[in-house]
């Protein structure tokens, strides 16, 4: 698996230069941050992207923030198996495929709402499908899938594919359809 090797070679190679700019980029979270944990993301820290945080895209990150801070309420990175980066080997299209990219650019994640003394629950329904999908191109996401057939609530795919065009997509009880389906 070449890529594999060499997406973890130059995620080596970010963290390291990281590490020698720290004095000066971080001046916040004295915590020895690396590069990534140091590159202004408000809202997410390493933790939440486990094993992958090596090989996260770095504009899939700023964006998933950007998307965080503009939703204004939890958004829960996905806990299942490839919800973050899978291995599908080198000719795997899927976004979130390392052995493909070299690193993830892909994520999936259950945005939250207000649900007064409760707190806050999953998204369940077109009105909440119709504002995340509209937070999500707004932040300039170029892959976005919504479904609905997910557990504990409705789930958003987001990516940074290397395109003008916008790829969008829902997912209706294991059936996938034009994101129109699920929106407002
Ligand atoms: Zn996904």
């Amino acid at each position: 698996m070449p890529w594999l090797i060499l997406g973890a070679l130059l995620g080596s190679l970010v963290l390291l230069t990281g590490k020698s700019q720290a004095g000066t980029a971080d001046t916040g979270s004295g915590t020895g941050a690396t590069r990534r944990d140091s590159m202004n993301l408000k809202h997410f820290t390493k933790d939440e992207f486990g094993q992958w945080w090596p090989l996260m895209n770095q504009e899939l990150l700023q964006k998933l923030d950007a998307f965080r801070e503009q939703w204004g309420a939890p958004v829960v990175v996905s806990p299942a198996e490839g919800g973050i980066g899978r291995h599908l080997g080198e000719f795997g299209t899927s976004q979130h495929n390392v052995d493909a990219w070299g690193e993830v650019r892909a994520v999936d994640v259950f945005p939250m709402v207000p649900a007064g003394r409760a707190g806050y629950r999953y998204i369940n329904n077109a009105e909440e499908r119709q504002r995340a999908y509209d937070v999500a191109r707004a932040v300039g996401f170029t892959g976005i899938g919504l479904y609905t057939d997910t557990s504990p609530g409705n789930m958003l795919h987001v990516d940074v594919r290397p395109t003008e065009q916008l790829a969008s997509w829902s997912r209706v009880n294991g059936d996938y359809l034009g994101i129109g389906r699920v929106l407002a």
